[in-house]
């Protein structure tokens, strides 16, 4: 379902899961939870040691043929001791993407 908050779940017994959201109520046997960086907040009952951060990345548009798929390699390089940075090719016209990994801002 798409554009539905999830507001709340509980066990309704051992083989039941009743969710609450802001489109209504629903049973389920089994809950997958992708909430990605509001997962603390969505789980915040069970106090998980989960650290978000904040990583930039960027796409730089470059036709040239050596950033090319088949021609540049992905890659991650330490640049500097705990500090990566990484990259792919221009795959199908999407811009060649390059990333910091681990930098960015603990919330
Ligand atoms: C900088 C960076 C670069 C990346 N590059 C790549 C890459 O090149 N290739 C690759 O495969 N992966 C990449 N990833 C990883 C990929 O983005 C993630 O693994 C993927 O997006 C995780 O998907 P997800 O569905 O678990 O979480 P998300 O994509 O974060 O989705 C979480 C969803 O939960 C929803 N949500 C939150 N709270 C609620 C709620 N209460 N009720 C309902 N919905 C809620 C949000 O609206 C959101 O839509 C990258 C990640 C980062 C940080």
């Amino acid at each position: 379902m798409f554009e539905t908050k999830v507001k709340s779940y509980r066990n309704l017994n051992h083989e039941l899961i009743e969710v609450q959201t802001d489109k209504g109520s629903f049973v389920t046997k089994q809950l997958i939870i992708s909430a990605g960086l509001w997962v603390n907040e969505v789980l915040s009952d069970f106090k998980l040691p989960l650290v978000i951060q904040k990583n930039s990345v960027a796409w730089f548009e470059n036709n040239d043929k050596e950033y090319q798929i088949g021609n540049m390699p992905c890659f991650l390089v330490e640049y500097d001791t705990g500090k990566y940075t990484y990259g792919f090719p221009n795959a199908l016209g999407t811009g060649v993407k390059i990333g910091l990994h681990l930098q960015g801002p603990v919330y």
